[in-house]
């Protein structure tokens, strides 16, 4: 199994990066307007279109264009605004791993032709083990104006785990079959926080957009966010990793649709959940599972919550706000989150350690509905 890691080195900016950076800047949003102009649909359609021309306005070495086409049809993808046109407002570059070199801890980059621009990456222990380690395949590297970012890449091995974890996540927390809590409500108390300054601020001061960067920014929401998200998904594939435990999580398809408009759930609640980034943790368990090792298993999310855990009924009536529950059928008093993470575990089919035949135990296969529990 392929795992990537990307890693973030620090770098001192100098009148030939910020050249590179700039003139980067120019070709991308040139090719956009390009792209837009000749309703180009695609990324190698763009690559040929602009490549003699760019090589030639702007001198720069065969490879260059290839990569502005990369980075300008990323940003036209992933326009939805469309009142108002695309372009590339900060200053980012990315290149093929193909195209530069890193000796050690100076980075080349090809720039004009006969030009190479040479960055001596900042560093600290955790990003030197990156730099020495010698099994490790360099993948792209993307520029900023105040960082470096490489992305790493190994062949890792699964170790076999010795036991599944499930794992249900929620909008506060996130619950582990074996007891563990992650409390999560700072994310959603982030979202709630910004939301109200971001609409009170544009009451007060609509136009002062430097104030709006300080206080209300959905930037510095999402940094703070991310640092929540990160802590998280490291101390969970931290300890499958000294455990030797598999992480079974729920597959997310849908969950949008389970917190649809007309569904009796009020807007802001609504809206929170829909900015919950479920998808993002979930993304970051998997990258850093990957890279360490650990297995990740995803299954169906039907009824996890509904199901008894003991005697495997179904309580149809249980509502989202019921955090903890009687089952009917047995009488079992069970905790709404805890119960949803074992029963996640146990539809977890990863061989492990000493079990002859892996099989999934539990409800997956009698309840084979679209509901979302
Ligand atoms: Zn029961």
């Amino acid at each position: 199994m392929k795992a990537v890691k990307t890693v973030v080195f620090g770098y001192q900016a100098n009148p030939q990066t910020r050249e590179l950076l700039c003139g980067a800047r120019d070709m991308i949003n040139e090719a956009i307007r390009t792209c837009i102009a000749e309703n180009i649909r695609g990324r190698l359609e763009l690559r040929d279109r602009i490549y003699k021309e760019i090589q030639e306005q702007y001198g720069v070495v065969s490879c260059f264009p290839y990569s502005v086409a990369e980075v300008a049809w990323s940003i036209v993808k992933k326009h939805k605004h469309w009142h108002r046109r695309p372009y590339a407002k900060r200053f980012m570059f990315k290149m093929d791993s193909a195209n530069f070199s890193l000796n050690y801890s100076i980075l080349s980059l090809p720039f004009r032709k006969g030009e190479r621009v040479l960055i001596p990456l900042q560093y600290g222990e955790y990003q030197r083990s990156f730099l020495m380690d010698k099994t490790l395949k360099r993948g792209s590297v993307t520029i900023t104006e105040t960082s470096i970012i490489i992305a790493f890449s190994k062949e890792s091995t699964l170790a076999e785990p010795s036991r599944r974890v499930g794992y249900d996540v929620n909008e506060k927390s996130i619950v582990g079959s074996d007891g563990t809590i992650h409390d999560l409500s700072e994310v959603a108390r982030l979202h709630t926080l910004y939301g109200i300054r971001r609409s009170k601020f544009y009451e007060e001061h609509a136009p002062d957009r430097r104030l709006k960067r300080k206080y209300a920014s959905s930037r510095r929401e999402e940094e703070r966010v991310d640092q929540a998200l990160h802590r998280v998904s490291t101390l969970i594939v931290e300890k499958a990793r000294a455990n030797n435990e598999a992480i079974v999580l729920e597959r997310l398809k849908g969950i949008r649709y389970a917190h649809q408009r007309g569904n009796g759930e009020r807007t802001a609640k609504r809206r929170r959940i829909a900015q919950w980034p479920f998808r993002k943790l979930q993304s970051y368990i998997d990258y850093k599972a990957g890279w360490a090792g650990v297995p990740v298993e995803y299954v169906s999310p039907s009824y996890t919550s509904k199901t008894c855990n003991i005697c495997g009924g179904i309580n149809r009536n249980l509502k989202l706000t019921d955090r903890s529950w009687l089952c009917p059928h047995c009488g079992a008093m069970l905790d709404r989150d805890l119960n949803a993470a074992i029963n996640i575990e146990r539809r977890g089919k990863i061989r492990c350690l000493g079990e002859a035949r892996p099989e999934a135990r539990g409800t997956d296969e009698a309840v084979k509905g679209n509901e979302t529990g």
